[in-house]
């Protein structure tokens, strides 16, 4: 398995307070990672510490595996100090710009990059004159002229409107189909729910779950939500009681039962023949979006 990011206890402090708190992320190869959490969370911090803008407090970062971040950062390109675009240039003219900014050799490298992120058509249409959705993109194009093997994009749908929404999430999934691996951060999470195949939410500067796409709808399913007054006794029972049981035990004496989820009146009734207190029991289906806010709140956390 090839890593292409790793931090350990990675911290940074800013006025006695810790913005990034003892972060270990992880991020692997052909990840889409859907970094999410409030503003303010700590998501671009994290971000500008990887790209090397920002210096950690402590902690470590591995880049592919390594420790030379210098040499391993020339690998990844990056949207978060967003590039300056002249406006009075056409997509293609600030392309050049950078690609002899840069010293780039390949001499098709701005029409591949246009064409990969759908601005080849815009000719002689200066970029003061894109919409947002076409600025974003032209950022991200200025990114992928290095060829990177790994993108962080620091909130690239912020104030897109649905359409532009749209085309992003298309591109990125073309970019990564291409073999790039993405960070992109988002304090929505319809933004990444239909792209992210691993998440990573934070909650002031803790990194509160990484969890894969399959792991989260799992967490989501639905199940009997009991409160009991003794946990410990109630989960003995349902394991005698049921031949197949699968339950977690949560903060609260919360007990939540995914399966069976159709014989509530059974377990009510097993649980309080063996003296078990149930004070409530509900059938309960957590939303995708529900859950994150209660995650991204510092609730929901077992
Ligand atoms: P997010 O990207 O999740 O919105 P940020 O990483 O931008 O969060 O910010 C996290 C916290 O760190 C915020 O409270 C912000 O005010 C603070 N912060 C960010 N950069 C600096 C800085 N250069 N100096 C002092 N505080 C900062």
């Amino acid at each position: 398995m090839e890593y292409i990011l790793q931090t350990n206890n990675l911290t940074k402090i800013y006025g006695g307070k810790s913005v990034v708190d003892h972060v270990n992320m992880t991020i692997k190869k052909g990840d889409i990672y859907g970094f999410i959490g409030k503003n303010g969370a700590g998501k671009t911090t994290l971000i500008r510490m990887v790209a090397g803008l920002a210096h950690p407090t402590q902690g470590e970062i591995k880049l592919f595996e390594s420790n030379d971040l210098d040499k391993q950062r020339k690998r990844i390109g990056t949207t978060i100090e967003n590039p300056a675009l002249y406006p009075n240039m056409t997509a293609k003219q600030n392309l050049e710009y950078y690609v002899k900014l840069y010293g780039i050799p390949e001499k098709d490298a701005v029409d591949q990059v246009l064409k990969l992120v759908g601005l080849e058509d815009t000719k002689r249409k200066k970029s003061k004159n894109f919409s947002l959705g076409m600025k974003q993109r032209l950022a991200i194009a200025i990114a992928l002229l290095g060829n990177p093997d790994f993108l962080m994009l620091d909130e690239p749908t912020n104030g897109l409107d649905p359409f532009g929404i749209k085309e992003m999430r298309e591109l990125l999934l073309r970019l990564n189909k291409q073999g790039i691996t993405i960070l992109i951060s988002s304090h929505i999470l319809g933004e990444l729910s239909k792209i992210a195949t691993v998440y990573g939410i934070i909650n002031n500067g803790i990194l509160v779950e990484e969890y894969t796409k399959q792991e989260l709808e799992e967490r989501c399913k639905r199940c009997l939500k009991i409160k009991v007054d003794d946990t410990k006794k109630a989960s003995m029972i349902l394991e005698e009681n049921f031949q197949t049981v699968e339950y977690d035990v949560l903060p609260e004496n919360i007990i939540r039962v995914f399966d069976p989820i159709d014989c509530s009146g059974e377990i009510n009734r097993k649980l309080v023949l063996s003296g078990v207190t149930v004070e409530s029991i509900s059938l309960v289906g957590q939303d995708l979006e529900g859950y994150f806010v209660e995650l991204m709140e510092g609730k929901n956390h077992d």
